[in-house]
């Protein structure tokens, strides 16, 4: 006798279809699992057929065996359980013989016959979904995630009691999901803009930022709010594109950071490791690796506050995701890719005891400035658009506080901005001015023959590196797209070149 089902596996972000098969003959009684199995894997003998007992099925005294194929796929991991328990039940004829056919089956089983929420079932649903798989079976608690796979019909579970019922009746189980849970709407905050007096240009430098998806660094002395600002950047960015809810939600669900019962993700991730952060955290690891707090900025944000404090190693990791957007972790059974497409913000003092360059309250040395400014280095700096100043608050910042702008409304500046770039790169894969290639700058970032010679000065005079020169010109895009514009001015430039040669100040001064 024999039965099979379908279930499926994770690498990364990639699924890949497992055929659980079940096989039972007459012989000595055993249950035995084979099929290149992982240590979860093999411990889930224990657990269906415990699980089982507790649901009212023996297993009968006789040869069994499950194979988990194919066998080159290394498989991990608890989401299996369910699969293999469908198999049993189809063999033991508990239920139907075409049972689970044309449908997937993914889920961990309890030892009290529970079915318990498992990570990842999103990405896998994509997959079935590639494989020309409509429909699945799912634990309850997955249910809101499966929901958001358009055109997958899909039933959610508490316990195998449950999937004996699915598979008498065949009614699928399709859970009211409203709006709310699939995501639609702007994710509100409770911080916003208006709260942050004085600080105009650090604010317009956050708005350039926002619009573009550039990467930003604030500098400035302590207590000049450079992480209040920081906190508030999520509240102007433009809001998640469908497929980018999609994408983020992915990686959430394989990091098992989704909630029951959540769908998908509607707002841009803001992300703030602590400066003690190993690498391995930053860029994702374990055995089977988890994405990191890069991938989990993945199309939003990853502020990192204190930045000379955080281990050279750990900033050296941010090359391959800031140039790649995307980040990949090579393991002796497969190398796992996510996604890392991130704006990096970033926030640090000028120096040691923080008040440098004013040296009437500056205490280090030349030599203490240097060595705290190098921290940084020369290729991450390069991979920042905008360097922005938070200064000291003055005394008439503090009283000012009826005519400071909102959130909402600088994000409506940028969200027109947005807009038009969305226009421009329609159909190129481009989404925002920060994407632009080196190949497409002249496409789309035209320089008329003054605008020309403005950057030649510009170029000799600040001495631009050829990647800090096209940083630059992106970043001047992102100022026209703020004013309406579709030619890029002088004054763009000039903006743009203020935000670049601040930097210069600090470490070539
Ligand atoms: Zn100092």
């Amino acid at each position: 006798m024999y039965s099979c089902v379908r279930t499926l596996s994770l690498c990364g972000l990639t699924g890949r279809e497992i055929r659980v098969e079940a096989d039972m003959s007459e012989g000595l009684p055993v249950f035995e699992m084979v099929g290149y199995l992982g240590g979860e894997v093999k411990e889930a003998r224990e657990r269906v057929r415990t699980a089982l007992k507790n649901s009212g099925v023996i297993l009968p005294p006789k040869r069994i065996t499950v194979n988990l194929s194919p066998a080159d796929i290394k498989k991990s991991g608890t989401s299996y359980d369910l699969a293999v328990a469908v198999s049993l039940l189809k063999l033991l004829k508990k239920i139907p013989e075409d049972a689970g056919e044309g449908m997937v089956i993914i889920g961990e089983l309890g030892l009290s016959g529970e079915v318990l929420g498992v990570n990842g079932v999103l990405p896998m649903l994509i997959e079935a979904k590639g494989l020309g798989i409509n429909s699945c079976l799912v634990p309850a608690d997955n249910i809101a995630e499966a929901s958001a796979v358009e055109g997958m019909r899909s039933a959610g579970i508490h316990s195998i009691k449950e999937a004996e019922e699915f598979f008498g009746s065949g009614n699928f189980i399709q859970e009211d999901i409203g709006d709310e849970k699939q995501g639609d709407g702007r994710p509100e905050y409770n911080v916003d803009f208006a709260e942050v007096n004085g600080q105009e240009s650090a604010k317009r430098a956050m708005e350039i930022a926002a619009a573009g998806m550039h990467n930003i660094l604030l500098i400035g002395p302590p207590g000049s709010g450079k992480t209040m600002l920081a906190k508030r950047l999520p509240t102007i960015l433009p809001e998640l594109a469908p497929d980018e809810r999609m994408e983020v939600t992915k990686i959430y669900s394989v990091a098992g950071l989704i909630k029951p019962g959540q769908g998908l993700i509607r707002s841009r991730p803001f992300v703030a490791p602590h400066h003690t952060i190993s690498s391995a955290a930053m860029a994702g690891g374990g055995t089977i690796p988890r994405p990191g707090e890069c991938s989990l900025s993945h199309r939003g944000v990853l502020f990192l506050d204190e930045l000379p404090e955080f281990s050279r190693s750990t900033l050296e990791i941010l090359r391959q995701p800031m140039e790649d957007k995307e980040v990949t972790i090579a393991r002796a059974a497969a190398s796992y890719t996510y996604p890392a497409d991130f704006l990096l913000c970033a926030a640090m003092n000028p120096c040691k005891c923080g008040y440098y360059p004013d040296r009437s309250r500056c205490r280090c040395t030349d030599t203490d400035v240097q060595n705290y400014l190098g921290r940084i280095s020369g290729p991450l700096l390069d991979r920042i658009d905008i360097c922005a100043e938070a200064s000291r608050i003055e005394y008439k910042d503090i009283s000012s506080r009826d005519e400071n702008e909102s959130s909402a409304e600088i994000r409506k500046r940028v969200e027109k901005a947005v807009l038009m770039q969305q226009k421009r790169y329609e159909g190129t894969g481009i989404r925002f001015n920060s994407d632009i290639g080196v190949k497409d700058i002249d496409r789309y970032c035209h320089l008329g023959r003054k605008e020309e010679k403005l950057m030649r000065e510009a170029f000799d005079r600040i001495g631009l590196s050829a990647r800090a020169y096209h940083r630059l010109i992106r970043v001047a895009r992102t100022i026209a797209d703020l004013e309406g514009a579709e030619e890029i001015s002088c004054a763009h430039l000039s903006e743009a070149i203020g935000f670049r040669s601040l930097d210069r100040r600090y470490w070539n001064g």
